[in-house]
């Protein structure tokens, strides 16, 4: 059996946290909870992850900060942000700032996971 890709999941609410993390194993992934900016710098620390999700308000920490940290750092991850945040120009700003892509909140239960499957590296790489 192959290893479950391993996400880590940056969130600061609860409910927020739980529903994502529910969703994400029953779809077969191994999820990392970090409920803020310290505790993703120990987990990244620890066992680098497969992909990130990144909630972009971390009750006064800023989420993008850390992903311009981590593009400065390397290796590059996949990183998605998870924001409640639907204004205009938001999703290019995130982008711009390191992003990968973008899911919006509240999460939309029917295609959270197949979205965070489609920014995965297949497995064992492949050409380009
Ligand atoms: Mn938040």
């Amino acid at each position: 059996m192959p290893a479950r890709s391993r996400i880590l999941l940056v969130e600061d609410n609860e409910q927020n946290m739980e529903l994502a993390s529910f969703l994400l194993e029953e779809a077969g992934f191994e999820v990392v909870p970090a409920a803020g900016v310290d505790e993703a710098r120990r987990a990244l620390a620890e066992r680098p992850p497969d992909l990130i999700l990144m909630d972009m308000d971390l009750g006064g920490a800023d989420g993008l900060s850390l992903v311009a940290e981590l593009r400065r750092q390397g290796p590059r991850l996949p990183i998605l942000a998870l924001t409640a945040h639907a204004m205009r120009g938001d999703r290019e700003r995130f982008l711009a700032g390191g992003c990968d892509g973008y899911i919006a909140k509240p999460i939309d239960t029917r295609s959270f996971a197949s979205e965070v499957r489609r920014h995965l590296a297949p497995p064992g790489g492949g050409p380009g």
